[in-house]
């Protein structure tokens, strides 16, 4: 048979191995051979595979009822996951539109601040503010605010009004800038863009609190999302934090920009909500947002058929207990800074090593040429891809990305276990990932 044509570009002429089972951070494909799951896939399995708890409640949702569609009935599991969200989120973020994944969440998102905009008599808030170097989904809005240009290139001139500013990156601080200053530079570079456009055209800034894909693991410099709140509340724009990759927890903190003590007014979560267990997103927001639209609207304008879908709640709801009755966030948390250390301990002397960085269970090596300078290798090396591929040969899964096309990123490898991972397998995550980056390099040359 051949193989199906849902592989990215960059693997389009890899042949892959079948999976056929997994237990925990184990996965085995149909010829036996065993791969520890080292980045959750895309960060997606937080609590690693096959969980017995999660498969129960998953099949006795199925028993009573798959779907409740959402213009005839509420359901226990919506109405559950709900109020779970509530208590991880806190403050003001009360409100929920249950979707499939990542891009349909950030478009929920993006819709709800066009809705509030217009709901509040602002409807000429149409502008979003995004940064290069983030990435908030494969669906016209949610990749007309991505700044990565390797997947948004072959589509550019048809997106939604956007505007990108620099990363906001302490390895990679704007020009100018260094490690300290580069949050209130990046900061600075948005209040400026605000005024630049004006403020009444601006619906919404829109980041990721600890870069994803697109950067590597990119911690907010410290101070800059305070910065960036105050600003957004000062001009009337909107603060979206896209937490689809970072946030339920892989960070160690629920939120993800709970770690710097701020609340956005709209957020995405994704991946580890329901763990891969089933397709599960939320768009969550304030009830002050709702408050207007429901008063302007009488409802939320966004939502599709499988909004709140009952048998991808439940198994949001049965993740959810687990990681709090397991206090797995608290692990997340203290794994982070072992994980740096262990990781840069295991490519000690490697030169091409050029910065570890991430936090909890989402933690990056950045791959340069040229440490002093920071110079990416030649994007045609393909670097990432021959160690994703060394990886999988070592019977590891990790998650390489090439982000050096427009010579801004170098290549990185993104580690992000299940957080419920024991120490051994942490162990054996590091030294595989860490055996796979020096044989790479060596093949190369590099070493
Ligand atoms: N936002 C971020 C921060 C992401 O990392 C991703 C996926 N990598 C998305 C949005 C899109 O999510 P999905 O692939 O589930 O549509």
């Amino acid at each position: 048979m051949s193989q199906p044509n849902h592989r990215p570009s960059t693997l389009a002429t890899t042949t892959l191995p079948k999976v056929v089972r997994a237990k925990g951070s184990y996965l085995w494909d149909a010829n036996g051979k065993q791969y520890i799951d080292g980045s959750g896939g895309p960060a997606v399995y937080s609590i690693g595979h096959a969980n017995e708890e999660v498969n129960a409640a998953i099949i006795a949702q199925l028993q009573n009822i798959a779907h409740g569609y959402r213009y005839n009935f509420t359901t226990d599991a919506l109405e559950e996951l709900t109020e779970i969200l509530r208590d991880r989120c806190g403050g003001d973020l009360r409100e929920m539109v249950y979707v499939t994944g990542g891009s349909e969440a950030v478009e929920s998102c993006l819709k709800i601040a066009l809705q509030y905009q217009t709901a509040i008599g602002q409807k000429s808030r149409r502008i979003f503010i995004s940064r290069e170097r983030s990435w908030h989904g494969n669906t016209f809005g949610s990749m007309g605010v991505s700044g990565f240009v390797e997947r948004t290139v072959a589509y550019e001139g048809a997106f939604i009004p956007s505007v990108k500013l620099s990363p906001a990156n302490e390895y990679r601080p704007i020009a100018g800038a260094t490690a300290e200053t580069a949050g209130a530079a990046a900061a600075a570079e948005l209040e400026a863009a605000i005024l630049r456009l004006g403020p009444e055209k601006v619906a919404a800034f829109i980041f990721e609190p600890v870069v994803g894909a697109a950067g590597g693991c990119v911690p907010a410099p410290p101070g800059y999302a305070a910065k960036v709140r105050e600003i957004c509340s000062r001009y009337g724009v909107l603060m979206i934090s896209d937490e689809v990759m970072s946030g339920a927890g892989r960070t160690g903190t629920w939120r993800a920009l709970a770690y710097d003590g701020v609340e956005p007014d709209i957020m995405s979560v994704a991946k580890g909500l329901a763990a891969g267990y089933q397709p599960l997103g939320v768009a969550i927001y304030s009830t002050k947002i709702h408050e207007a639209i429901i008063a302007a609207d009488g409802a939320i304008g966004t939502g599709h058929t499988f909004t709140g879908h009952t048998t991808a709640c439940a198994a949001g709801v049965a993740v959810q207990k687990i990681i709090q009755r397991e206090g797995l966030l608290d692990r997340v948390k203290a794994n982070g800074p072992r994980l740096k250390s262990w990781l840069g301990e295991a490519l000690a002397g490697v030169d091409a090593i050029g910065d570890i960085r991430g936090r909890g269970h989402f933690i990056c090596a950045e791959l340069v040429a040229n440490r002093a300078t920071k110079a990416p290798f030649p994007a045609e090396r393909k670097l990432f891809a021959k160690i994703r591929a060394q990886a999988m040969q070592n019977g590891l899964i990790c998650y390489p990305v090439g982000g050096n096309v427009d010579g801004v990123n170098g290549d990185i490898v993104i580690f992000a276990p299940p957080y419920n991972c024991t120490d051994a397998e942490l162990t054996e995550i590091v030294d595989k990932g860490a055996r796979s980056i020096r044989e790479v390099l060596t093949a190369e040359g590099l070493a």
